[in-house]
């Protein structure tokens, strides 16, 4: 059971004794720091503590930070990674954040904890005594947040005893109501935190930055017996950078989870086959008067194109397992068309399948109109993991497992998306994603709750002692 928590027991010989303690599993005292104050007063708001000033050392006193605390020290940090950018990483406001962490990992005993050019911050917790050769397991999150929402100056509102209505998001005038957040209602007497409404929250992915710094602060001050962990906190994964410089070799793990995202049951190992489609369309102009059996009108081009593509295979048509053709931007007029398509698809022969309907769209319509008229570009982006997945099937089971093993029912239901586990299980790194606890990402509806940030600590923390006992 998860509910165990272990704690000041021994080793004696090398073999781990776990003592049962029947508190959620954290403990409660926060490391040193100022009291700081969360504006904006509502319900219960309350003030917070723990800022880190670089003087915390939980270490030397025995005592853990608290994952809330964390998570609203890194949400403070402007972080807001750009499209545009053509730098790595895209913002160097994101060192700032790093910076922080480093120094954090350090204060908690990760000795090789360091950031490097693009950003990246990397360290490793070894194995302890006698797990030498277990599975070294990574975890990975994300520094940035998405440029969708404004990233700056996040202030957020820490409800307490939330009383499950709807919660007025500063004086924005948004409102997080249950109506189209129903989960809302069963989050019920915890701690709540959102925006203000003026900002996203950015727990996506901070939430998964605090869980794997708070559980790697209880693998370094408790008795919980782990392999060797690896640690990684990227940037620009949401301008679609994130898993690319991560140096696979170097991680040093056999395995790894990312966290991102999600309700805290959430397990995500199916995910969509991705490329984009653009078509350019050069059309013959002539004065319309005079252009009979002459004009070619790329615009009018472009429309049959999209006509002859399902029309019930669109993103507003489908869910679950099924596919579409989504038309994200168009331009157009006589002389040049263009159409731009993202393409998915979990299963890979649809996906290719879609690819054909397209190239066969490109061939018809040049027979049409003359060659070269339409010219189709399609660009693989990510493909599904599962496949990649399944032959190692107990790093879902596992999740699934622990999960169960607290009382909840684990979700692994296909995403409609794509994650950096992907890039890097057809890299060499089996990769699952387990989800934060955050939810409505990326605008001002973006909230978490406290408690959902402790069962996502107790979670990684359960299957990394599931991989120590299991070798
Ligand atoms: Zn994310």
């Amino acid at each position: 059971m998860l509910q165990e928590q272990n704690q000041g027991n021994t080793r004696g010989d090398g073999r781990f004794e776990a003592a049962r303690r029947d508190s959620d599993g954290l403990l409660r005292e926060t490391g040193s720091g100022r009291f700081g104050t969360v504006r904006r007063a509502q319900v219960n708001t309350v003030r917070f503590r723990g800022y880190y000033k670089g003087k915390y050392k939980s270490t030397e006193r025995g005592r853990s930070m608290k994952v809330l605390d964390r998570f609203l020290n890194y949400v403070k940090i402007y972080t807001t990674s750009d499209h545009e950018s053509i730098t790595v990483p895209s913002t160097q406001r994101q060192f700032d954040l790093a910076h922080l962490l480093v120094k954090e990992m350090k204060g908690i005993g990760i000795a090789d904890a360091r950031v490097d050019e693009n950003c990246y911050v990397y360290g490793t917790i070894p194995a302890s005594e006698g797990c030498g050769d277990c599975i070294s397991l990574g975890l990975i999150a994300h520094m940035d947040t998405a440029p969708d929402a404004c990233g700056e100056g996040v202030s957020p509102q820490v409800i307490r005893d939330y009383d499950g209505k709807d919660v007025t998001l500063g004086t924005s005038g948004h409102v997080l109501s249950t109506d189209k957040f129903p989960h809302l209602k069963k989050m019920k007497g915890c701690t709540l935190v959102t925006t203000d409404g003026t900002t996203l929250l950015g727990a996506d992915d901070k939430a998964g930055i605090a869980e794997i710094m708070t559980a790697a602060e209880q693998l370094l001050t408790g008795e919980i017996p782990h392999g060797k962990i690896c640690i990684c906190f990227t940037s620009d994964e949401e301008i679609g950078g994130g898993a690319r410089h991560l140096d696979v070799e170097k991680f040093g793990a056999d395995y790894a989870y990312t966290l991102d995202g999600g309700a805290e049951t959430e397990i995500v190992y199916e995910n969509f086959n991705a490329c984009s489609a653009v078509f350019e369309v050069d059309g013959f102009n002539i004065h319309p008067g005079d252009s009979k059996d002459k004009m070619i009108n790329a615009a009018l081009v472009a429309m049959e194109i999209n006509a002859m593509l399902p029309a019930c295979d669109t993103p507003a048509h489908t869910e679950m397992y099924e596919g579409f053709y989504h038309l994200t931007d168009m331009s157009g007029n006589v002389e040049h068309a263009r159409l731009h398509y993202i393409v998915r698809d979990h299963d890979f022969g649809s996906f290719e399948a879609r690819k054909r309907t397209l190239l066969h769209i490109e061939k018809t319509m040049n027979e049409r109109y003359g060659a070269g008229t339409v010219k189709l570009r399609l660009t693989d982006e990510y493909r599904n993991m599962v496949e990649k997945i399944r032959p190692c099937m107990h790093l879902i089971d596992n999740v699934k497992e622990v999960i169960r093993g607290m009382g909840l029912e684990p979700d692994s239901s296909p995403v409609r998306g794509g994650t950096d586990g992907a890039q890097l299980s057809f890299r060499g790194l089996p990769c699952p994603n387990l989800g934060t606890g955050g939810h409505a990402a990326h605008g001002p509806y973006e909230h978490v709750t406290e408690e959902g940030m402790e069962r996502v600590v107790k979670i990684v923390l359960g299957i990394i002692r599931k991989y120590a006992a299991g070798c």
